[in-house]
């Protein structure tokens, strides 16, 4: 519709002020809950059928928010990245993990998942070293570069240049790629012949409908079949409930996420019922 009626013009005005200013104020909160440790991360698990083993997390960041209480990412997130806060928040986020995943190796043994999944935004993945920053989240919390993946959009290599470099240092470092909310870009096909991946998160929406007989399926199916031929790893994302599971276990996906199998916390618990194990 913006294409046939054509794009307003913009002009400054008292609207456009307020929202600028909404932006810096939250930007220096973003600063301030930086320096005041209010943000906290989360992992979700991603779990391997048949045995319902939790094989993965995937660390998400929560702000805790002294008056407004727990903040989305989606609120803060893009404001960070856009005043480059996200290089800050980031790298911490990326330190935590690691240093958790360490925590539960050592504490856990078995049990613990083989590797954290740790989301990564263009503004950080453009930075000329970022696998140096990498380098030394690993180095100094000991975890071993198999022990972590970074998830990227296709927004954020789309354009190749310094991010697919970046995505080359950190495969040679022995990091895991993960291609996120695969399916929903301009050219997710094309990116796989371009881009070094490992890993692609079929997205929640080609998982949402999906029932055993539907059409929906055999979208799923189709992303799996991509997935598996090019010898990549599928996750389903956003997977809700038992039907969904069994449906996308039949087209061939083993590694499921979702609020069926956990929701994100702090502290998840690493041996699920044995309930969860649906398929034998
Ligand atoms: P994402 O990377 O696609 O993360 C998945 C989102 O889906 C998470 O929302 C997760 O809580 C939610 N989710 C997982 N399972 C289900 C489900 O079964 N049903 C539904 N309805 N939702 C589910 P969250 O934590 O609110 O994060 C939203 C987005 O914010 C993330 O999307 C990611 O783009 C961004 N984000 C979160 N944490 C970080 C971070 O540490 N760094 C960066 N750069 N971005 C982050
Ligand atoms: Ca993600
Ligand atoms: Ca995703
Ligand atoms: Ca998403």
């Amino acid at each position: 519709a913006a294409k046939q009626t054509g794009e307003p013009v913009r002009r400054w005005s008292p609207a456009l002020d307020e929202r600028a200013g909404e932006f810096v104020r939250l930007g220096a909160e973003i600063r301030a809950a930086l320096d005041n440790d209010q943000f906290r991360v989360v992992y979700q698990p991603i779990v391997e059928l048949p045995a319902a083993r939790v094989a993965a997390v995937e660390a998400l960041v929560r702000w805790e928010h002294p008056v407004r209480g727990l903040v989305s990412p989606a609120a803060f997130i893009p404001v960070a990245e856009r005043n480059g806060l996200i290089v800050e928040l980031g790298e911490w986020i990326l330190r935590t993990a690691c240093r958790q995943l360490a925590d539960w190796r050592a504490t856990l043994g078995e049990l613990a998942p083989d590797r954290v999944s740790v989301n990564v935004s263009a503004r950080q993945l453009a930075r000329p070293h970022f696998a140096a920053t990498v380098a030394a989240a690993l180095a100094d919390s000991g975890l071993p570069a198999s022990c972590l993946a970074v998830e990227v959009t296709e927004t954020a290599v789309f354009e190749g240049g310094q991010a697919v470099v970046a995505l080359h240092e950190l495969r040679a470092l022995g990091v895991r790629i993960a291609l996120d909310d695969f399916g929903t870009g301009h050219s997710s096909l094309g990116l796989l012949q371009t881009v070094p991946v490992d890993i692609l998160k079929v997205d929640k929406s080609f998982v949402d409908n999906v029932t055993a007989a539907g059409r929906h399926a055999v979208i799923a199916e189709a992303l799996y079949q991509v997935s598996s031929g090019l010898g990549l790893a599928a996750v389903a994302e956003g997977v809700e409930t038992a039907e969904q599971a069994e449906a996308l276990y039949k087209v061939g996906y083993r590694l499921l996420q979702g609020y069926h199998y956990g929701r994100p916390v702090a502290d998840p618990d690493f041996a699920l019922p044995a309930a969860m194990s649906e398929f034998r």
